[in-house]
């Protein structure tokens, strides 16, 4: 009787009495997806993928766009039971911390953006870091990352990773003798962000793949800042990509969500996480997040015209110093970035003259650019680091970093790139007064 396959007792019995039924049958193939359908969309642009691939029109009514499936829990039959028999219920909708067709649709959307066979949609960026690192990272083992992490990820190496018998090393992300250098027998994994935060340093994908594969390690790339508009770490030969897709996947600051992206073989290793931890993404955000996706490749555009046009107009005002911006001449990976980025993208830092209390004031002057934490929404952001992402250093360790007095981090939106330079030019002339 199919039913009792469920029970764990019964699963247990069957895997202990001899190899499952697909263990002889090595013809069996798995869909890259799971998803709704598999249409595919190889060889189309970046904004035609964005708008169609994995969203499904409703059969039964014909409305236009994936239904909203709001639901905890699905029919079972014999499919299902036989997908947890043989070990690939990932393909089956069972429950929705499992799986649910919204999560499905944004994992086929995100996996055709990023050139990847499988991707799985989480509640978080933390959660999707978490489930991807612990999916590749075992009892004692250690990981080089970059000193210059998001801070909820460090905070899970200094914090969690030692509970675990995990270790971590920091090194900085261009040093690759330093790299090299910090590998231990027991390391498995990289660690780096493709583009760090506040100083948008591009981390080296090619090296940083060599070098791994050189030892038999794995790579993670947090690509957050980057998104697969202007760069695919996988096409680099990278085994996982995260995303925070609170940030630009999204891109209206309305929801917390991530994604990991990779081959399905990591990605279904990553999956019992997701299951374990249980950081699974709502149905209806889940939609959200689609509809969000759909807009990724024209909202990037925008946020890089806009972000361009001010990276200039503040490179040349007197107030401000050091613009740190991936299409300026002066952006310390100018080469790198030629390589490696198609976009500038919307993230600038700079420095205003006077410190961090003219920093302050600064954002005080600004009308439309608000100020909040968080980047890659439709509406400007700025925050300042020395007050938010690296609160917890002193002044010394922050210029040690390369964070000087007066940084200012600008996640900038789609307004019209005229409105947020009059913007800056009335709020810096009431600093200057
Ligand atoms: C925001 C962010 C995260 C964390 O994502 P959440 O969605 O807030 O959990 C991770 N990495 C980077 C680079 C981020 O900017």
């Amino acid at each position: 009787m199919k039913v009792n396959h469920v029970r764990g007792d019964k699963r247990s019995k069957s895997a202990l009495a001899g190899n499952p039924s697909w263990s002889g049958d090595l013809k069996r193939t798995r869909n890259a997806g799971p998803g709704l359908d598999y249409k595919s969309f190889d060889g189309t642009g970046f904004s035609t993928k964005a708008v169609h691939a994995g969203t499904t029109d409703d059969e039964k009514t014909g409305a236009v766009g994936t239904p909203i499936y709001q639901t905890s829990t699905f029919l079972l039959d014999n499919d299902q039971y036989d997908s947890i028999e043989q070990g690939h219920a990932r393909d089956r909708f069972i429950y929705s911390r499992y799986g649910n067709p919204n999560q499905w649709a944004v994992q086929q959307k995100i996996a055709a953006l990023e050139n990847a066979e499988s991707a799985l949609v989480f509640s978080s960026g933390m959660a999707a870091i978490t489930a991807a690192v612990m999916a590749l990272v075992d009892k004692g083992g250690h990981v080089v990352a970059s000193n210059e992490l998001y801070g909820g990820t460090h905070s899970l190496f200094n914090h969690d990773f030692p509970n675990w018998g995990m270790s971590t090393t920091y090194v900085d992300p261009s040093d690759f003798d330093a790299i090299e250098a910090a590998i231990q027998p027991n390391t498995q994994v990289l660690y780096f962000e493709a583009l760090t935060n506040p100083l948008l340093k591009l981390a080296d994908l090619e090296k940083l793949v060599a070098i791994a594969k050189k030892h038999h390690l794995r790579t993670i790339i947090d690509a957050t800042f980057v998104t697969p508009i202007a760069c695919r770490p996988l096409d680099w030969g990278v085994d996982l990509v995260v995303h925070s897709a609170s940030k630009y996947l999204n891109g209206h600051s309305d929801l917390i969500a991530g994604v990991v992206v990779g081959s399905r073989k990591l990605v279904d290793m990553v999956w019992p996480k997701l299951l374990n931890f249980g950081g699974n993404l709502d149905p209806h955000a889940s939609y959200l997040l689609e509809r969000g996706l759909k807009t990724l490749s024209i909202r990037m555009r925008a946020h890089e015209e806009s972000a361009y046009a001010l990276a200039k107009y503040l490179d040349n005002h007197k107030q401000v110093k050091n613009v740190i911006y991936p299409k300026l001449p002066s952006y310390p990976d100018a080469e790198l970035a030629l390589k490696q980025l198609k976009l500038g993208g919307g993230m600038i830092s700079f420095v205003v003259e006077g410190g961090d209390q003219a920093a302050l004031q600064l954002l005080k002057h600004l009308k439309y650019v608000k100020s909040a934490t968080s980047l890659g929404g439709v509406e400007s952001l700025v925050s300042l680091p020395f007050n938010s992402s690296q609160a917890s250093f002193t002044n010394k360790q922050r210029e040690d970093m390369g964070i000087f007095p007066g940084c200012v981090r600008l996640s900038v939106g789609i307004e019209d790139p005229q409105d947020l330079i009059n913007d800056f030019e009335q709020a810096l002339a009431k600093l200057a007064e």
